[in-house]
């Protein structure tokens, strides 16, 4: 109907890693006119309320809401028990589609526009784990797109796993597979993805169990992204080329936006668009770190953080500290208070003892959260040793910064694959974490001729980033293309 104003739904999944490029995503559409209304699911809503210290967080703007769904999830997402976190991922996938449909539909009828109130909702952006609000948009008539936070060469690999099980590569067929080199195999059928193998393909092949969860889910929420009306992915197209062209070739609405957060200053700028949260954290963000980051010198700074979710044994967490501290680099180390598996508590205080007592002179500075972003874009921050989780490795392409990849969970194989063979940013800590090799990693890292031709081609991408969301960029021209799509609703 012309003249109406458009009004778009989103549905992150309750994560750190999700939440924040799903709120990007929303910031963008309010800012070429869209009506918003942002969904949270209860336990991210409180996580974010009690880390924010207050509702001014989640306070949005007239025609910025924020809705809470229940999740039907008992633990927080901060919960300290490695196994109760496990639990409650694998139960929260299911309960998301038992407990959150009725209250999705709830909300997109209860916005069918008309009165003085919001106006019809005319899209729904869900995250495509969230598949269930597919459902329901269709039975509700409404177009909805699927927003896949994962690399495209991760979605790549992910969507085609139900071939992979069909074919018979996953599962495997018992747990020597793991070790005898079958997980070399190079996939060659896969479109796009070159000299690919399996063992970098998702973590979730690396199953015995023909029934196992997180192999069936990926596989099946990704398929099921051929039915949303079109997809969403936080990549720039010169990074991932032939991936996202072969992406492109499946699914013909196409919308590559990243990086999101330099989308969002490039339009800011260019839109002057008013402002609500960009970020929301799970944790309190600490302020420390940019003070102990100033008095570093340039460049001299290794930051170390695995993100949200990873969770080390005590025994590994030992290696980590030793290797950073035989580096003899500075060294900025987020150590999340739940992030050692059994550990019985916050890790923390004893790994700033050890930096205390090992690394005098204030060479270690220990943090349990920190503005990341902001980390890796001081001046004294030049290495970067993560999981790879994919927020993050788009964080330090756009920040310039080359990385070590230590890869575990999901898509970060895949990641860590494209960062060091096709974009030549990192180089790989093997997943059996040796003091000696962190040691020496870094070192190369930080001051070897290694770590400077990194470095330049870390330099090299940074700029492409930035090209690519300017005004005119790609990234900047499929945000005008998808806002046009779905206020016109022709897909
Ligand atoms: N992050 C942060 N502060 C920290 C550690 C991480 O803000 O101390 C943010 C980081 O910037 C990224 C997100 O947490 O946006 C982690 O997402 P990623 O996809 O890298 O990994 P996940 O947590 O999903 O494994």
């Amino acid at each position: 109907m012309a003249g109406r104003r458009p009004h778009a739904v989103l549905l992150p999944l309750p994560g750190q890693g999700h939440i924040n490029p799903m709120l990007q995503v929303a910031k963008l559409l309010h800012s070429r006119g869209f009506y918003v209304t942002f969904v949270h699911t209860r336990s991210s809503h409180r996580s974010i309320l009690r880390s924010s210290g207050g509702p001014d967080a989640l306070a949005g703007l007239e025609d910025f809401r924020y809705e809470v769904i229940p999740d039907g999830v008992a633990v927080p997402p901060t919960s300290r028990s490695s196994s109760k976190k496990k639990q409650q991922v694998s139960k929260g996938c299911v309960a998301y589609a038992a407990t959150c449909s009725a209250p999705l539909r709830e909300i997109l009828l209860a916005r069918r526009g008309g009165g003085g109130g919001p106006p019809g909702v005319t899209c729904v952006v869900y995250n495509w784990l969230m598949s269930f609000a597919l459902d329901v948009a269709e039975e509700l008539g409404i177009p909805a797109l699927a927003f896949c936070t994962m690399s495209a060469c991760g979605f790549l690999g992910s969507y085609f796993l139900e071939e992979l099980i069909h074919k018979g590569y996953a599962p495997l067929k018992d747990e020597k597979y793991l070790t005898n080199g079958y997980l070399d195999t190079t996939i060659d059928w896969i479109p796009g993805m070159r000299g690919i193998r399996l063992r970098d393909l998702s973590s979730f092949i690396r199953t015995t169990d023909a029934d196992d969860f997180f192999l069936e889910t990926e596989a099946t929420c990704t398929k099921k992204c051929d039915r949303a009306q079109g997809l969403i992915l936080n990549t720039f197209d010169r990074l991932e080329a032939e991936v996202t062209e072969a992406i492109g070739a499946i699914f013909p609405k196409l919308y590559t936006l990243g990086p999101l957060p330099a989308l969002l200053q490039a339009n800011h700028a260019a839109t002057d668009s008013p402002s609500v949260s960009t970020r929301f954290n799970y944790w309190e963000q600490e302020r420390g770190c940019t003070e102990w980051l100033d008095a570093q010198s340039p460049g001299s700074v290794i930051y170390v953080s695995f993100g949200s979710l990873t969770t080390l044994t005590a025994e590994v967490l030992d290696e980590f500290a030793w290797g950073l501290a035989d580096s003899g680099r500075p060294f900025l180390w987020v150590v999340r208070p739940d992030m050692v598996a059994g550990g019985g508590g916050n890790a923390r205080p004893s790994v700033e003892d050890f930096v205390r007592r090992t690394c005098g002179g204030g060479r270690g500075f220990v943090a349990g959260w920190c503005m990341q972003e902001e980390v890796l874009a001081h001046p004294s921050v030049g290495g970067f040793l993560t999981h790879g989780g994919w927020n993050s490795t788009l964080e330090s392409v756009c920040a310039g910064v080359p990385v070590i990849c230590w890869p575990g969970f999901a898509e970060q194989h895949t990641n860590c694959r494209y960062a060091c063979e096709e974009w030549g940013v990192g180089v790989e800590l093997g997943r059996e974490v040796r003091r000696e090799d962190v040691s020496r990693l870094v070192k190369e890292l930080m001051g070897g001729e290694g770590g400077e031709r990194l470095r330049k081609n870390a330099a090299k991408w940074k700029e492409e980033a930035q090209s690519a969301a300017a005004v005119g960029g790609s990234s900047y021209e499929n945000l005008e293309r998808l806002a046009k799509d779905l206020s016109s609703g022709k897909f």
